[in-house]
Formats: structure tokens, C-alpha cells, sequence
């Protein structure tokens, strides 16, 4: 058979960004040729379409794509079914493969692009779980909300994930398409350049991700169970923005993990890191399960939480000018970086919903914008979880003290000093509460509080308490 004549099987990239261990791509490439595009489809998103950071991210990860498939990308912008129907009817693609997504925007959409029946082989494939939701369920098939049962019992205890695919050997490609666009013309970059900052602490690429694996696996594995606490030290992945757009499988990565492991016997840290990885299996199963996650709280009391609204304060959250120098170096690392420490996530998320009184969704929504990583089901999730409305939450009631937490875990002061630097000269006795410093001590930090940084808005104590006041109203509804 001439070349031309070997079936044309179209590959939709979506958040698996990778040409290793795909199985969507490598079942497409056996068959014969294949069209590899991408599709940013806003128009089928609605409320949930990408915030800016991710479509930076984005924005290199399709040139990144486009290299490995030598140049043979072909990318689209609009509604994925009108696309899809103009693509069968004008090439003569008789396959459409894709790795399955848990959105419930693209599980709706995608039900009614295999529904149309525009191609005679439509297949999906899992290339972003470990565990496909409908498989993990508890005995009577209904959803997990607790997370250790969900993971030790049924995840641990089903069949192990699937192992590793090899990038496909060979590669035929199909004619490019003529009304495919530029990447440019995705419009995916701002204006303005708040990006390239960012970017530096990032390769944004399948071989970024797999430098970044390896790194971590040689210096963070052993010690991961502990170390993953402290935001200023190096036991974390920072995997997160390739996991969540597929740059590299949580396959992967569970594979190289478990190998690393046994070889360094340190079987507590990998397990923890396995767990994590559990974690985020079990935000995807929510999300599958139950699809408002992102809008509204799992547990019903909480719709009728007095929430306070306050502009001013909030902004103040945003820019990392809360006066509260733990938050605040939390808040500058995410808007310096696109990305934020665990750690820090769940103390600026706290700080928020308890001290503040303001909504999750206020934060879930700066998260989206602003996260390398920001993805559905673990950003709904994880802010359910923090505002103890969620599944497995923290109680409402467990208000974190920042200026402890910042005690505990950044004894040295390494990650507020290098955040905010304003208060770098600050003794480390000083440094979680620079208000109660003494004038003296203050001035020789060289720091005027008001002006070179800000005092808080109010303080803990008070805070906690009116959060719990808030809380007695929702509790006394409940009873
Ligand atoms: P590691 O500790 O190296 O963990 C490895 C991987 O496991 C991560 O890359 C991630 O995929 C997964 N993981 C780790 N911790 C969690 C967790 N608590 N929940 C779910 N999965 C986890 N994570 C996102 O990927 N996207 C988000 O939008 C997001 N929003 C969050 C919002 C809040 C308020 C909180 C408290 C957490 C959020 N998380 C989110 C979860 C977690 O903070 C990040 O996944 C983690 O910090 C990523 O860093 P890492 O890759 O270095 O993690």
C-alpha cells in the first residue's frame, strides 16, 4: 500500500502534551498515518476556559509539541465539534484518538463528538490517571469523600497502573490542513510581558519534565515524607504544571518514583509521595463524580456562610500586602513564579477563608488565573478542602496561626526573606510578626511599618474569633 493510502487516524491533543508514553499517539501511529492537532476550544469551556498563566504555559508546550512531531501540529481555535465536522469532511481522516479528560465541560462535549459519528474510529484513552474514576468506587458503587479508604483500599488495592508506553517508532504524518492556524494566532500570550519573569524558573518541555523527575528523584524522594513541609527547601516536585497539562504521565512519574525508591530504601518517603499522587486521583474523582465541585460546597451547610465581601482587602491578599509576612511571601512566590509551595497554598488558603472571611471561590478563581498548574479538579478541591466544606476537609473550626506556621516551618526565615525582601534585615524572633518589634529594632532592620510594609488589617486573635462566630451561624442551622 502507497503511503497515501494507509488510514489517516486524527490525534486531539488535549492536556497530554507529550509524544512519550501517550496512548492515544502510539495506537494512532500503528495504524497508519496520523494529524496530530490541538484545539484551543474556549467557547466550549464557558466559566472554566484557561487563566492566563496556563495559557502561557501552554503557549511553549505546543511549540515545544510541534518540535517533537516535526513541525506537523496543526492547531485550531473555536468550538471542537464545528472544527472536528470540518476536519472529516475535508481530509480524509477516517480515525479521531484522544486521551480522555475529567472536565464536565469536555466529558459533555466529548460524549457529543463521538455521539455525531463524523468518524468511522472514534477512541479515547486513558492518558492522565492512574485509576479511571468509575473504577474506584466503594463496594456499594457510590463515591469515595474520605481519602484514606479511597486510596489504601481501592486504589492500592485494584490493579496497578498501567505501565509505560514507548514513544512511537516511526511516525507517518498526513497533508497539513489549510485552515489550520499559527500558533500566534492563538492570541494564548498577553500584551503586556508579565510572563517572561515567570518562565525563568520553568523549561517549559516533555524534556524539562523529565530533567525536572530526575532532579527531584536524586534530591527529594529520600526525606519526601517530612520535607515536603518546608516551603524553602528542595523535597518537592514542583511537577505539578507538567502532570496537570501531560508534559509527563502520572505513570511516569509513579514508575520512576517506585524504582528510585526501592533503590534508596526509603520506603516511608515513597510511599508518601505515592499518597500525593493519590491525592490528586482522588480531586479527579470528585470532580467526576460530582460536577458542581467547582461552584458549590460538598457539604450543604456552608451555602449559607456568611462570607464577608471586602475589595480592598482581598487585593491586598492578591499583591502579598497583607502585613502577615508568611502569607505575603506565599502570595509573591505565586505571582513571581506561576507556581506555590503546598505548604504555603494551604496557609494563604486559611488565611483567606478564616482569617479573612472571604469566599473560596475568590481564591479558587486567583488560582486559575494565576497558577502554571491551575487545574480543575485539584483547584476545587484543594479550596473545598481548605475552607472545610469539601470532601476529607480540615474542620472549619482548625484556624491556622500564620505567625506559627511560619515559625514551624520556616524557622530560618529563608523563604519570607526571599519573597519579601523588605524584611530581610529583620532578627528571626521579628520576623512572623514585625509589629510587635520593638521601634529600635525596627529601625535598624531599616523598615518603617505603614510604609515600607504594611501592618495588618486586623489581628490574628480577632480574626479567629470572628471566623468562628461566622461558623456557629451555619452550625447552628445544621442541628
Ligand atoms: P509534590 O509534593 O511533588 O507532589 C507530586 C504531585 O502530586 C503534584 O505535582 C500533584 O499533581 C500531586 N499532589 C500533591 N499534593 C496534592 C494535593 N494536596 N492535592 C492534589 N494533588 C496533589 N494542585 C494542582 O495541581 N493544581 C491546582 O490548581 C491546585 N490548587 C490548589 C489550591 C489549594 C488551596 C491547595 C491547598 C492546594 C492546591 N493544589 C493544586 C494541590 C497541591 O498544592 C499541588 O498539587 C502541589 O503543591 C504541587 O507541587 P508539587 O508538584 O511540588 O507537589
Amino acid at each position: 500500500m502507497s503511503k497515501n493510502n494507509t488510514p489517516l487516524t486524527i490525534v486531539w491533543f488535549r492536556q497530554d502534551l507529550r509524544v512519550q508514553d501517550n496512548p492515544a499517539l502510539c495506537e494512532a501511529a500503528e495504524n497508519g498515518r496520523i494529524l496530530p492537532i490541538y484545539i484551543l476550544d474556549d467557547e466550549n469551556a464557558g466559566n472554566f476556559k484557561m487563566g492566563a498563566a496556563s495559557r502561557v504555559w501552554l503557549y511553549k508546550s505546543l511549540k515545544d509539541l510541534n518540535k517533537s512531531l516535526n513541525g506537523h501540529l496543526q492547531l485550531f481555535k473555536g468550538d471542537a465539534k464545528a472544527i472536528l465536522d470540518k476536519l472529516a469532511k475535508e481530509t480524509k481522516a477516517t480515525g479521531l484518538y484522544w486521551n480522555r479528560c475529567y472536565e464536565p465541560w469536555r466529558v459533555k462535549r466529548d460524549k457529543q463528538i463521538k455521539a455525531a459519528n463524523w468518524f468511522k474510529d472514534i477512541q479515547s484513552f486513558n492518558g492522565s490517571l492512574l485509576w479511571e474514576p468509575w473504577d474506584i468506587t466503594k463496594t456499594d458503587g457510590s463515591p469515595y469523600k474520605v481519602f484514606t479508604p479511597f486510596f489504601k483500599k481501592s486504589c492500592l488495592g485494584a490493579a496497578p497502573p498501567r505501565k509505560i508506553i514507548s514513544r512511537p517508532t516511526r511516525i507517518d504524518y498526513g497533508d497539513d490542513v489549510d485552515f489550520a492556524l499559527e500558533l500566534e494566532e492563538l492570541d494564548l500570550l498577553p500584551e503586556i510581558d508579565w510572563h517572561s519573569k515567570m518562565l525563568e524558573h520553568w523549561d517549559v518541555s516533555e524534556n524539562g519534565a523529565h530533567e525536572r523527575l530526575s532532579s527531584f528523584l536524586d534530591n527529594g524522594l529520600k526525606g519526601y515524607k517530612e520535607g515536603r513541609n518546608f516551603p524553602s527547601e528542595n523535597y518537592v516536585s514542583r511537577l505539578s504544571p507538567y502532570l496537570h497539562h501531560g508534559q509527563v504521565s502520572p505513570n511516569q512519574v509513579w514508575y520512576a518514583a517506585q524504582h528510585k525508591g526501592e533503590t534508596l530504601g526509603c520506603d516511608k518517603d515513597l510511599y508518601h509521595f505515592h499518597s500525593e499522587l493519590g491525592w490528586r486521583e482522588f480531586s479527579y474523582n470528585l470532580l467526576y463524580n460530582f460536577p458542581d465541585l467547582p461552584e458549590t460546597p460538598l457539604q450543604e451547610q456552608f451555602k449559607d456562610f456568611p462570607w464577608r465581601e471586602d475589595k480592598d482587602i482581598l487585593e491586598k491578599w492578591k499583591r502579598g500586602q497583607t502585613g502577615f509576612p508568611i502569607v505575603d511571601a506565599a502570595m509573591r512566590e505565586l505571582w513571581e513564579t506561576g507556581y506555590m509551595h503546598n505548604r504555603s497554598r494551604m496557609i494563604v488558603g486559611s488565611f483567606l477563608v478564616k482569617n479573612m472571611l472571604l469566599h473560596w471561590h475568590e481564591g479558587e478563581a486567583w488560582f486559575w488565573d494565576c497558577l502554571f498548574d491551575a487545574d480543575l479538579a485539584n483547584n476545587s478541591a484543594s479550596w473545598q478542602w481548605i475552607a472545610g466544606c469539601g470532601a476529607d476537609a480540615a474542620p472549619y473550626f482548625r484556624i491556622f496561626n500564620p505567625m506559627l506556621q511560619g515559625e514551624k516551618f520556616d524557622e530560618k526565615g529563608e523563604y519570607i526573606r526571599k519573597w519579601v525582601p523588605e524584611l530581610k534585615n529583620l532578627p528571626d524572633k521579628h520576623l512572623n510578626q514585625p509589629w510587635d518589634a520593638p521601634d529600635d529594632v525596627l529601625k535598624e532592620a531599616g523598615i518603617t511599618l505603614g510604609e515600607d510594609y504594611p501592618r495588618p488589617d486586623i489581628g490574628h486573635k480577632e480574626a479567629r474569633e470572628r471566623a468562628l462566630e461566622a461558623y456557629e451561624t451555619i452550625k447552628k442551622k445544621s442541628t
